[in-house]
């Protein structure tokens, strides 16, 4: 769940909307008299939104003449903490001095951040609200805390930080079988790999076993984990062995690749990145799953490490949808590579299932962004305000900010490319959407 942080000079509410989001019972319970308390946390609701929330409050009845020090050490601290922040004005009095500083704060830190003009019940202080642009944190919210108007237009805000609803069930759990499939053009070596890997004896004991000649799925169990391999036509072809003539039908592909979590694309290494290869590495990318290239018939290459390195280098380049999937040689024939294979797919699964913080990406969001500055379009900048990640499997990010629209391509690429490289993400597709006019 993420954390929200409420941030604000003393006096603008921040306390009755902590207490609004939390609810009063909760807030009781963690107002223990005589626990001196700088900062506040609790479990908030908004509809169906859940978040930990953190209030910087507490200060405010202290009487220290270092009090405004102190709540900026504090403030400074949540904001750390906190993936997005609540900054707190006052509507009816509009934006005093005091603001500013934490403004200040809270642009620095470069993290998302929702402008709420507090006391604005009835329409009151809509002045004040207005003053509040010249923040340049956004267009503010008229909220009353106390009276608990504006809380859909928050939600609204808050909404697009929060997963989407239904993303509980794609959830990684370690208990359910991981899915692969094992796809290549026709004698690339799938069905002796997938032998090999299950081994032979258990392939030909059949039903009882838990395999039928026309399934496509495999049940299978690596070091303790149950894997379910996804076979394009490898497992039916064994009814006529020599039927080598059989095309490799991209609706099959299609199929394994949409039932797998993993794909390994298996090539020969004798005839490697055929065109055929290329475009079921398209399939694995338009259907957003994790890749691992096998080369297979090791065993047939005589210069390994020549051969290796030019094939890593071929993958980056033609391959840079995926970029960095990790490239495995193995023997099916021979049983070798099956361990480094299944850590590829192991590992790469993992990274198919990453969630960063939105506080790690905006604080790398703005690292690039000075590193290379979104370009203008017909005299103005583009602005990117911030960035959450709404899906794993594959990481797909939203980007909110202004004039999106107008990005190029280029500059969307440059994105990926240096989140794929800052979070570690190689051999998964990554999805941006952008989203303007926030
Ligand atoms: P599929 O069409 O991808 O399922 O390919 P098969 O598993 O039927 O293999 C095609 C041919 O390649 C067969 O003659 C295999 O014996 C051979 N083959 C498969 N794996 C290897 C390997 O690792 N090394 C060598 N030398 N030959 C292999």
């Amino acid at each position: 769940t993420p954390t929200v942080a409420i941030v604000g000079r003393p006096n603008v509410g921040k306390s009755t909307l902590f207490n609004r989001l939390v609810g009063k019972k909760l807030a009781l319970v963690d107002d223990r008299p005589g626990v001196t308390r700088d900062r506040r946390e609790g479990e908030a609701r908004l509809g169906d939104l859940e978040f930990r929330i953190v209030d910087t409050a507490g200060l405010e009845e202290s009487t220290e003449e270092s009090l405004l020090g102190r709540m900026r050490a504090q403030t400074e601290a949540a904001i750390g903490d906190a993936d997005i922040i609540l900054f707190v004005v006052d509507a009816r009095v509009g934006i005093l001095p005091a603001d500013r500083p934490f403004a200040e704060m809270v642009r620095r830190s470069g993290k998302p951040v929702i402008l709420i003009a507090n006391k604005a019940e009835g329409g009151a202080g809509m002045a004040g609200a207005y003053e509040a642009f010249s923040l340049g944190l956004g267009d503010p919210i008229p909220f009353s805390a106390e009276h608990g108007e504006g809380l859909a237009d928050l939600f609204e805000a808050l909404m697009p930080f929060f997963p989407e609803p239904g993303d509980e069930e794609e959830e990684d759990d370690p208990n359910k079988p991981l899915k692969v499939a094992i796809v290549g053009r026709p004698n690339a070596g799938k069905s002796t790999l997938i032998n090999r890997m299950v081994g032979e004896e258990r392939l030909l004991t059949g039903p009882e076993a838990g395999i039928t000649r026309d399934s496509i799925s495999l049940d299978w169990e690596w070091r303790g984990r149950a894997i379910k391999l996804f076979d394009t036509a490898g497992l039916r072809k064994r009814s006529r062995v020599e039927d080598k003539l059989e095309k490799l039908s991209v609706a099959d592909a299609l199929r394994a690749v949409q039932f797998a979590e993993v794909v390994v694309i298996l090539l020969d290494a004798t005839i490697p990145f055929e065109k055929q290869d290329l475009s079921i590495v398209d399939l694995v990318e338009q259907e957003g799953r994790a890749l691992v290239i096998g080369i297979n018939k090791w065993d047939l290459v005589a210069d390994q490490p020549g051969l290796l390195k030019d094939l890593k280098e071929k993958a980056t380049r033609l391959l840079p949808q995926v970029r960095g999937a990790p490239v495995v040689p193995l023997s099916g024939l021979a049983g070798s590579g099956i361990d480094p294979l299944m850590k590829a797919i192991l590992q790469v699964y993992e990274t198919w299932n990453t969630r960063i913080s939105t506080a790690r990406l905006n604080q790398w969001l703005t690292e690039a962004q000075e590193a290379n500055p979104p370009p203008a379009v017909s005299g103005r900048r583009i602005k990117i305000r911030y960035m959450t990640q709404i899906k794993a499997r594959p990481p797909h990010f939203a980007i909110f900010g202004n004039q999106l629209d107008a990005l190029p391509t280029s500059y969307t690429r440059y994105l990926v490319n240096s989140i794929r490289e800052a979070f570690k993400l190689p051999g998964v597709p990554i999805r941006v959407s952008l989203r303007t006019g926030q």
